[in-house]
C-alpha cells in the first residue's frame, strides 16, 4: 500500500503533468525523478541527464546566439560550488565555464585550497548563455536560467554556495549592494549558505584586491573542510 506522503506526490506529478506536460523534472524531497509520458515513473537521474535534458534551450534569447551552452563542470558531489554571472567569450567556444584568463586564476586560487576543478568543487553560472559583448545578464534572463541553476545545486548538494563578483552576487541575493557589503557574511540561497568573494576577472584587473580575497578563500576552505 503507498504511503500518504507518496500518495500526495503521485497527485502533485499528476497535477503538474497536466499543467506543464508529460516531461517534468522535479525536486519534491530534494529526490530526482521524472514524469514519463505514459505514465509516472520515478527514475534516477543524474547532472549529465540533466545537462542532456536541457542543453537546446531557447527559453531566451540568448539561445539564438550562443556557440555552446555551458552547463557546468566539476564533481558532482562537491562540497564546495562556485557560480560566476554567465560564460564569456572562451567559455561560450569550450563550453565550459571559466576557460579564459580569469578561470586560470581561479584554478591557481582551487589549489591553493586544496581543490581541484574536478574535486570536490562544481563550477556553474547563473545564465548558461553568454550574453552579447559580456553584458550584465538582464533579470528576464535570470529569471528562466535560475531554475536550472537551483536544480544544479540540489543535485550537488554542496555544503558552501560561493558567488564570485557583484554581479552573481546580487542576482543571486536579489540585492543592488555593494560587494563590500556582500563579502565577510554568510547568507542562505535555496537552503544552502551562501558567501560572495571576488570575480577572479577583477583580481587581474586590481591585484590589490587578492589580499583580501584569500581572507575570503581561507575561510572557505575552513567551512568545506571535513
Ligand atoms: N566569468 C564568469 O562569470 N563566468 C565564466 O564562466 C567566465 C567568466
Amino acid at each position: 500500500m503507498k504511503s500518504q506522503g507518496s500518495t500526495l506526490k503521485h497527485r502533485y506529478l499528476i497535477q503538474q503533468r497536466e499543467l506543464f506536460g508529460d516531461r517534468l523534472y522535479t525536486g519534491l524531497d530534494g529526490s530526482n525523478f521524472f514524469v514519463d509520458k505514459e505514465e509516472i515513473t520515478y527514475q534516477s537521474i543524474t547532472l549529465d541527464d540533466f545537462d542532456k535534458e536541457i542543453c537546446h534551450c531557447q527559453k531566451c534569447q540568448l539561445g539564438k546566439n550562443r556557440t555552446n551552452f555551458v552547463f557546468g563542470v566539476g564533481d558532482p558531489n562537491g562540497s564546495l560550488m562556485l557560480v560566476g554571472e554567465a560564460p564569456g567569450e572562451q567559455e561560450d567556444l569550450k563550453g565550459e565555464p571559466f576557460v579564459g584568463p580569469a578561470g586560470k586564476l581561479l584554478d591557481k586560487i582551487l589549489t591553493a585550497i586544496d581543490k581541484k576543478r574536478d574535486k570536490g568543487v562544481y563550477i556553474a553560472n547563473v545564465i548558461k548563455c553568454r550574453p552579447p559583448n559580456n553584458r550584465d545578464p538582464l533579470p528576464s534572463e535570470v529569471e528562466k536560467c535560475e531554475p536550472y541553476l537551483i536544480r544544479q545545486i540540489k543535485f550537488v548538494k554542496p555544503k558552501l554556495i560561493v558567488a564570485l563578483g557583484r554581479v552573481a552576487g546580487k542576482t543571486l541575493l536579489k540585492q543592488d549592494i555593494p560587494l563590500k557589503h556582500m563579502r565577510s557574511k554568510t547568507f542562505d540561497y535555496c537552503g544552502t549558505p551562501l558567501r560572495v568573494t571576488y570575480h577572479p576577472a577583477a583580481l587581474l584587473r586590481n591585484p590589490g584586491l587578492k589580499a583580501a580575497a584569500w581572507e575570503d578563500f581561507k575561510f572557505i576552505r575552513e567551512f568545506v573542510s571535513d
